[in-house]
């Protein structure tokens, strides 16, 4: 069982204990320990019992265990049986937690979501005691959603990908393999995964792709097609095609349809037609080309177009006069620069997270763990974070491999001056500044407030800049050309933020950034060792922005780094 599975169904204990008012401990206890596990970077059943995880107690440890070892639990089972189910599906809803929920079932017997859906556009919802007509609105806004195919985030998707096509690419009857679809691209959302193959013995790779672990359920077997679902909910798509169509086929599938449509229409008008099967003239229908993407987009005047820049935003002008970007890739990066320990809400010690960048041969990395007035995210005082200082250039002074350099995430304060004293500033390397309180402010007043910060001779990286949280909270109204241009001429760094929710800035207002001449930091934010892998996704982000090396602050040499910072 994987640790997201564990951490699901803990979740899920908390949602039904809330809603049955038990005390708040109880359910708060749950949600602690569905958060240790799924922030776990080793394998939950092979450290439970013998290591010490936070929040995760006598009474949970138990349960965790019967989980793991009977794929099951009695406890759980039981629980459920005590929730109206309508109840329990009402808190998948966006803007319905278990308190609401209760609270709805309660008023008005509801026995679906179609009904919920009627009561509240007839407005009987906002007449219930404690719910009212702001909630209303977002509830049906929450109902719309739930009709749009659920879109997974890349940072799930992407490593249940990799493990199917590893797997596929051991059988020996696999000839090619790839990834195709918005997962090649590397699209920050994804609806579904694609794989490409080619065999000579398509049977015997859809016997085995449908019979995988980790598959839930199989949806359509097919000689050349398949479909299952993995974990639930995500589909996985098999396609075997011949060795003839490979490159045909892979340029098909992995779209996007924005720049396969200007594609085809340019081709046609060459002479030729392109489909899943090839490149054929369109006079004879002679195929001419098929078997490798290189080779098609060689016959039409191009170079071959990496897939992360396939969304027409310019790349098939761009590959005619071969003026592609060199893109960044993930040999490049030489450190992480925004970094949480076990000093404040991370699960790894600063030795921990040493360890494992160095094992990522990294040349330094940043610890930046929140400070400040403002008690969130286990925010440390500032007497904890001259310790923690003191602590970091000890354990540089006997590093040989790697420099560690002191940092803080530090909050902007509403009028964008920081929530730290300049004493301690002063004594830091790298300060991430970011916003974590009041997001909803007027575009202008939120405008300023981050203008004001980047005017802050201490500010080095401006953190997770938009605020934004994938599937859950819009971006903050900012005018982001405004930003881009005050930190271009206080020479400040913009983080793309690799955290899977995050991704922030995304690749469109990195590239725009970029245009203004503004450097940019690729962090992970990682609040445990395992998470330092995320660098992957931000680096995929600033290959959809078209950015190359020199345009991330975080490939420069250890040397070149502390110069460009002014750091000593
Ligand atoms: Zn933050
Ligand atoms: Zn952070």
């Amino acid at each position: 069982m994987r640790n997201q599975e564990v951490a699901d169904i803990l979740y899920q204990i908390a949602d039904i204990l809330e809603i049955q008012g038990e005390i708040q401990w109880k359910f708060l206890a749950y949600r602690r320990a569905a958060r240790t596990i799924e922030n776990l970077s080793e394998n939950i059943a092979d450290v439970l019992g013998k290591q010490k995880l936070p929040g995760v107690g006598k009474a949970i440890e138990e349960k965790v265990g019967e989980l793991i070892s009977t794929g099951k639990l009695e406890y759980f089972e039981k629980i459920k049986k005590a929730i109206p189910p309508i109840v329990i599906e009402m808190t998948e809803i966006e803007g319905i937690g278990p308190k609401t929920a209760k609270l709805i079932y309660d008023a008005i017997k509801i026995k679906s979501i179609k009904d919920l859906e009627k009561a509240a556009r007839s407005h009987r919802i906002q007449r219930i005691k404690g719910i009212g007509p702001k909630m209303e609105k977002a509830i049906l806004k929450g109902l719309s959603n739930l009709k749009k195919p659920k879109r997974h985030l890349l940072g799930v998707i992407l490593p249940i990908a990799n493990e199917i096509y590893n797997e596929l690419k051991q059988v020996k009857e696999v000839k090619q393999i790839s990834l195709a679809g918005s997962i090649r691209r590397r699209r920050e959302t994804i609806r579904d995964i694609d794989i490409l193959v080619t065999s000579d013995k398509p049977e015997k790779v859809m016997q085995f792709f449908t019979t995988l672990d980790l598959v839930k359920k199989v949806v359509v077997k097919g000689p050349t097609k398949s479909t299952v679902n993995v974990r639930s909910d995500i589909q996985v798509d098999l396609r075997v095609v011949e060795d003839e169509s490979y490159g045909a086929a892979l340029q098909y599938f992995t779209g996007s349809k924005e720049h396969n449509v200007p594609l085809r229409t340019m081709v046609a008008q060459m002479g030729y037609k392109l489909n899943e099967y090839g490149v054929f003239l369109k006079e004879t229908d002679e195929k001419v080309a098929g078997k490798t993407e290189d080779e098609i987009y060689k016959l039409f005047g191009m170079v071959w177009i990496p897939p992360e820049l396939r969304e027409d935003r310019g790349e098939i002008e761009a590959a005619q006069a071969n003026s592609l970007p060199n893109l960044v890739e993930l040999t490049d990066i030489r450190g992480d620069l925004h970094i949480h320990s076990n000093y404040s809400d991370g699960k790894s010690s600063i030795e921990d997270m040493v360890e494992t960048a160095k094992k990522r041969g990294y040349k330094y990395i940043a610890i930046t763990d929140h400070v400040g007035s403002v008690k969130i995210a286990g925010a440390l005082d500032e007497t904890t974070l001259q310790n923690q200082i003191s602590h970091i250039r000890e354990l540089d002074q006997q590093e040989k491999e790697i420099r560690i350099f002191a940092g803080a995430e530090v909050n902007i304060n509403l009028d964008g001056s920081l929530d730290l004293s300049e004493d301690t500033l002063d004594q830091l390397d790298i300060v991430i500044c970011s916003l974590h309180s009041k997001l909803r402010m007027s575009r202008k007043e939120i405008t300023n407030r981050i203008i004001n910060a980047l005017s802050n001779e201490y500010l080095t990286i401006l953190g997770h800049p938009t605020g934004r949280l994938l599937n859950k909270r819009q971006p903050s109204d900012i005018d982001l050309i405004a930003i881009f241009e005050v930190a271009k001429e206080h020479g400040k760094i913009l983080e793309i933020n690799a955290y899977p929710s995050r991704l922030d800035l995304n690749d469109v207002n990195s590239r725009t950034a970029n245009q203004h001449g503004v450097l940019l930091a690729i962090d992970t934010d990682a609040h445990s060792s395992g998470q330092l892998r995320f660098m992957d996704l931000g680096v995929s982000v600033a290959r959809r922005g078209w950015l190359e090396r020199n345009d991330i602050l975080n490939t420069l040499p250890l040397e070149a780094l502390c110069k460009k910072l002014r750091i000593k």
